[in-house]
């Protein structure tokens, strides 16, 4: 019997997994693609505390694997395509077995929403990014765009503002759906232009992002910006598919817990980008990875022993 099942080998799962094993349970880890997750699709982190030089995302995922494994974890690459979570003894479902285990830690993450234009996935870390916090000071002096309306892109522009010669902001409305000082702020912002009634069109370059299509809705107006860095803040999407109508979600299917990351049902928690919470970076999943597995530890040695 498994006392944790760790759902999603991102950087949350993978300190949960290494905080596990340190503390003698048994635990099993199931990653669907490659470690790391999204971390490992970036080019380089310099924001993670003890790193003081930058680090690719590949070798950073790799250190948080070794890491992990140094304590024993075993990492099963296979999709979970079930969970059976009501009762005591929950089951983990992939096409190869089924497995019990006594608590289960969600872990699988969330992907950045996408525009679905062609190039955006080819050009994805050579120009196009979703974290303008994250990769933004790789464009000082250089030319930007942001995609959005929310608080989110209009923070991003302003973050990139700082380090960008030009930023655009571009919106297929009139008006910002961020809060009244954001707006208040980005208006007056020297350094920002905003395009309203706008939708980007297509990306334009051959290796990497040289520019983007856009196309001004009302007057049907077409026109070609000439950039260096593309950003897409239109939000992100929980990997929650697995547990829909299963644990209490958010209405845009993030998963709910509080400072202990137990979710509604017993013996399940959430860690990571995938829960409900302000802030998804690498420090706050890896906080969430060490403090959802000692909770699940607390409810075994209450419940199981
Ligand atoms: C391009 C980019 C750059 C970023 N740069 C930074 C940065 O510099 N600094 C920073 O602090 N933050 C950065 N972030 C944010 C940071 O990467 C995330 O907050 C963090 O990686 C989330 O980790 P996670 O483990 O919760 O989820 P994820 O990284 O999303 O990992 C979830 C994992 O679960 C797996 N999975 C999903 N479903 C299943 C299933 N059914 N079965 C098995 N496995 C499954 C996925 O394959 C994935 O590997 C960046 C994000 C992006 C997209």
């Amino acid at each position: 019997m498994n006392d944790i099942i760790i759902i999603g080998g991102g950087i949350a799962g993978l300190t949960a997994g290494m905080y596990a094993k340190r503390g003698g349970m048994e635990t099993l880890l199931f990653e669907k693609m490659f470690v790391g997750g999204q971390a490992a699709t970036t080019y380089s982190i310099e924001n993670y505390p003890g790193f003081i030089e930058p680090i690719s995302g590949p070798d950073f995922a790799m250190r948080m694997e070794e890491h992990a494994r140094k304590f024993g974890l075993e990492i099963f690459y296979d999709e979970v395509k079930e969970v059976v979570v009501d009762g005591k003894i929950k089951k983990v479902i992939t096409d190869n077995k089924e497995y019990e285990t006594k608590t289960i830690i969600l872990a699988m993450g969330a992907s950045p929403k996408m525009l679905g234009l062609e190039k955006e996935e080819q050009f994805r870390g050579r120009g196009v990014s979703y974290c303008a916090t994250c990769d933004g000071t790789f464009y000082k002096d250089k030319v930007t765009a942001v995609v959005g309306g929310g608080d989110t892109a209009v923070e991003d522009a302003m973050f990139l503002a700082q380090y960008a010669s030009k930023v655009y902001l571009i919106h297929r409305r009139d008006q910002l759906r961020a809060s009244k000082i954001l707006q208040d702020r980005i208006l007056a912002h020297p350094k920002i232009e905003i395009l309203w009634d706008t939708v980007v069109e297509s990306i334009v370059g051959e290796e990497e992002v040289e520019g983007i299509t856009v196309k001004n809705l009302k007057t049907e107006e077409r026109s070609q910006l000439e950039l260096d860095g593309f950003f897409i803040a239109i939000g992100i999407q929980p990997n929650s598919e697995l547990v829909k109508g299963k644990i209490q979600m958010s209405d845009d299917g993030f998963v709910l817990a509080g400072e202990t990351m137990a979710t509604n049902v017993p013996g399940v928690f959430v860690v990571g980008d995938l829960r409900y919470k302000q802030i998804w970076q690498l420090v706050t999943a890896a906080s969430d990875g060490a403090v959802g597995t000692l909770s699940a530890q607390r409810y075994i040695m209450e419940n199981f022993e």
